[in-house]
């Protein structure tokens, strides 16, 4: 099982795609260690998100807890804060940290509202870096407007050696934001299918798996369902910052609240149940790689079929190759444009 701890909804930054920063968690209302503690042990992964989880003055606390539940912690940050995020790292020299960048300097500092972002989160990189810390990289969430960075910034992270984690923009309701939507699907994909050509590139089998992600995000941007089901809420739960436990952090309802239960007592109840029957006919098709990843990990042969048979084809194909590669998922070669994300 995994899961995500998100310890905040405040936010210095501004993103373009989600007004979070206008609802923060009253400071005084979020999650606590001791709450946190309640999750259980043996996790394979545990990512801490926000907002912005540096804004949390004892989030030092809250990784020792994460830490001594899951054999790995990722923090996602938008990697402004630099002097804390390497204070933390110091300590911790086995976290891992993912700087959100939404493109090169022009595209990230507009589409993330803050200024100097891009030059904030790289000093954050070069840093941790520099430190030596090995789990360490980029993410991205891709739309219209921040599509023809994403190999260039796939590039910048293969030359440093880092990480790579992509998403497309969707909604979601922690975002108070539900207009997020593809104009130009086509562009969109074929930024992505150059990406999983580049993974391709690569001898690392580990980026072959990302390649099968990134394709299927093709897919996702042009509505389709996505390949593998969705068993949030059975291998994946999410803490929001007001202690309640939720299947996943798209679906807004409730299993349990860790302020006065416990953990077991939530995933084994009644609504639990109610909830998993609820995720089974979901019709939201996420592909985010905090779902997606356990389902891959447990449907291992998809994947590994997918990569035996298209590698070959993704590695020969020119640019105008490479967006037929994607037709399956355009009906009768027609663009679906009408997706409204999530
Ligand atoms: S997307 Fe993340 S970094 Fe941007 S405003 Fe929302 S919570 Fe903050
Ligand atoms: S498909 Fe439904 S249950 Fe699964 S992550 Fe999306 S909103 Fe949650």
């Amino acid at each position: 099982m995994e899961g995500i701890v998100a310890v905040t909804y405040r936010c210095n930054a501004r993103c373009y795609m989600c007004n979070t920063w206008q609802h923060p968690s009253p400071k005084t209302e979020e999650v606590t260690p001791a709450e946190v503690a309640k999750i259980p042990s043996g996790l394979k992964f545990c990512n801490i998100t926000g907002g912005e989880p540096f804004l949390r003055e004892d989030l030092g606390e809250i990784v020792d807890v994460v830490k001594s539940k899951a054999d790995r912690v990722v923090i996602s940050t938008n990697g402004y804060f630099t002097d804390r995020v390497v204070a933390l790292a110091r300590k911790h020299c086995d976290i891992g940290i993912r700087v959100s960048l939404e493109g090169l300097p022009a595209a990230n500092d507009e589409l993330r509202g803050i200024p100097d972002g891009f030059d904030h989160g790289l000093r954050t990189i070069i840093e941790l870096k520099h430190m030596g810390l090995k789990d360490i990289g980029f993410g991205i969430t891709v739309s219209d407007r921040n599509a023809k960075d994403l190999l260039e910034l796939y590039k910048l992270a293969l030359s440093m050696d880092l990480e790579f984690a992509t998403a497309v923009t969707h909604n979601a309701y922690y975002f108070h934001k539900f207009d997020n939507e593809f104009k130009d699907p086509d562009m969109i994909a074929k930024e992505f299918l150059k990406l999983v050509q580049e993974l391709f590139r690569t001898r690392k089998p580990k980026s072959w798996f990302r390649a099968y992600f990134n394709y299927y995000l093709v897919n996702k941007v042009y509505g389709g369902k996505r390949p593998l089901s969705c068993e949030c809420g059975t291998d994946l739960f999410v803490v929001d910052p007001f202690a309640k436990v939720k299947p996943c952090n798209a679906l807004d309802v409730e299993m349990g609240d860790l302020r006065t239960q416990s953990f077991d007592e939530i995933w084994n109840s009644d609504r639990a149940r109610e909830i998993r029957a609820q995720v089974a006919t979901c019709d939201r098709q996420c592909w985010m790689i905090g779902s997606a990843a356990p389902a891959m990990k447990k449907a291992l042969w998809t994947p590994v079929q997918w990569i035996l048979k298209n590698r070959r084809s993704f590695l020969n194909a020119s640019e105008g190759e490479l967006f037929e590669l994607s037709a399956e998922f355009r009906p009768r070669g027609e663009t679906l444009g009408d997706n409204a994300g999530e």
